[in-house]
């Protein structure tokens, strides 16, 4: 059997760009090495926005608005389908003593976007578990954090539901069939799988693979630990953020805090240092977080990229095979406008943004074929 699409990698990436392509008629396979959504999607923070958004450049501003506008349409529609919510939960954020405050309220401006700094004394009146000692604070109302694995469960209840759509789960992509000059399917444990296009959204794996055809691709697993409290649902209600780590309210009181940054390759075991290190930044922001037991602690690998642009886009010299990868810290967010950008192009429809900064030509560096 022949499909039009095969998706490798059931992440949200993959998931995402497998509902819109089959909401528009194709056929597609998504092809999973282990369990659909397990890896970096199941392990990340959900926060609808990047972090320090005024610290990248326009390119992934533009697919974080577009996808922070759509993301309760997304909820809704996932509720619609299969009755599973992804938990979209708008909290706000703070950032505490920033120092590049006065930059972010100015990209704030002229992006439109509603920061305000806030007295402190109004922060702690607010969020009565914050920590002694800040002082000073910027506030971004509207932003949510969305509930990660439930989304891909969500989405993968979804697929499934689709006539035009089957999930091949525990069955790695090990290469490329091409023929007559195009990609015409992948070779996977278990047999090769025809397919019209291939759309490549492995995550942290993806560069691995590309170089199976001659591309070197700058995406690079960079590790990210995280830990887990539970607490009452009223405990925390907005997110906060000081030093590069911060405190993430779920809508049941769960309490997430992250994370590292680590460049470890492909291992992702949890450390004693880092649960050591996340543990103080929790005790700092929330000190009521000192003495309790964080209930999990875990990590992931996000698909690094140069200045975090994703790769969304057919590669050059390789018709048939599409890139939807390299979202490094912000896939969550930046999912949707990714994942419909790459229907758009693949299908020949206007697209919803301007698709020249994530195009591969001229990102990918020419490689060794191996
Ligand atoms: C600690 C941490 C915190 C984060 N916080 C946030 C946040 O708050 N907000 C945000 O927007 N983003 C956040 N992120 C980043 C976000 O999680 C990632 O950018 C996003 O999940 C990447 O999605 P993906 O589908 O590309 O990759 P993944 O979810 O890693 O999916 C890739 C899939 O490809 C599969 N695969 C790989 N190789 C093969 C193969 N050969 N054959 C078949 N399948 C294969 C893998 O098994 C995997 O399931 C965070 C990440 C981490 C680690």
């Amino acid at each position: 059997m022949k499909h039009d699409v095969a998706v490798v990698g059931a992440g949200v990436i993959g998931l995402m760009s497998a509902w819109s392509l089959a909401r528009a008629g194709l056929s597609v396979v998504v092809v999973e090495r282990a369990g659909a959504g397990q890896e970096s999607s199941w392990a990340g923070g959900g926060i609808v926005s990047p972090l320090y958004p005024w610290r990248y450049g326009p390119a992934v501003s533009a697919l974080a608005h577009w996808s922070q506008d759509f993301y309760p349409q997304l909820a809704a529609e996932l509720i619609d389908a299969v009755g599973l919510d992804p938990e979209v939960h708008v909290t706000g954020l703070y950032w505490l003593d920033l120092d590049d405050q006065p930059q972010a309220l100015h990209w704030a401006q002229q992006q439109q976007k509603p920061y305000s700094e806030v007295p402190i004394a109004d922060v702690y009146a607010k969020v009565p578990a914050l920590g002694p000692g800040y002082r000073k604070a910027l506030y971004l109302q509207g932003v949510a954090n969305v509930r990660n694995p439930r989304l891909v469960k969500a989405l993968k209840v979804a697929l499934l539901a689709l006539p035009n759509v089957s999930l091949r789960e525990n069955t790695e992509v090990t290469g490329f069939i091409q023929k007559e000059g195009r990609i015409a399917g992948i070779e996977a444990v278990g047999g090769d799988i025809l397919a019209d296009r291939v759309v490549l959204a492995a995550g942290a794996w993806s560069g691995e693979l590309l170089k199976l055809l001659g591309h070197e691709l700058p995406v690079e697993p960079v590790k990210g630990q995280m830990i887990l409290y539970k607490c009452t649902d009223d405990f925390l209600s907005s997110m906060v953020l000081a030093k590069g780590r911060y405190a993430i309210p779920r809508r049941d009181g769960h309490i997430l805090i992250g994370s590292t940054l680590e460049h470890a390759g492909f291992d992702k075991t949890p450390t004693a240092v880092a649960l050591k290190s996340l543990g103080e930044s929790a005790a700092e922001l929330l000190p009521a977080l000192a003495d309790a037991q964080p209930m999990g602690h875990w990590a992931g690998l996000r698909p690094g990229s140069p200045e975090g642009i994703p790769f969304i886009g057919e590669v050059p010299g390789h018709a048939g095979l599409w890139l939807n990868c390299g979202h490094y810290r912000n896939g969550l967010v930046l999912a949707p406008a990714s994942c419909r950008l790459l229907c758009d192009l693949l299908l020949q429809q206007p697209p919803i943004i301007d698709p020249a900064p994530y195009s591969p030509g001229g990102r990918l560096l020419p490689g060794e074929l191996r």
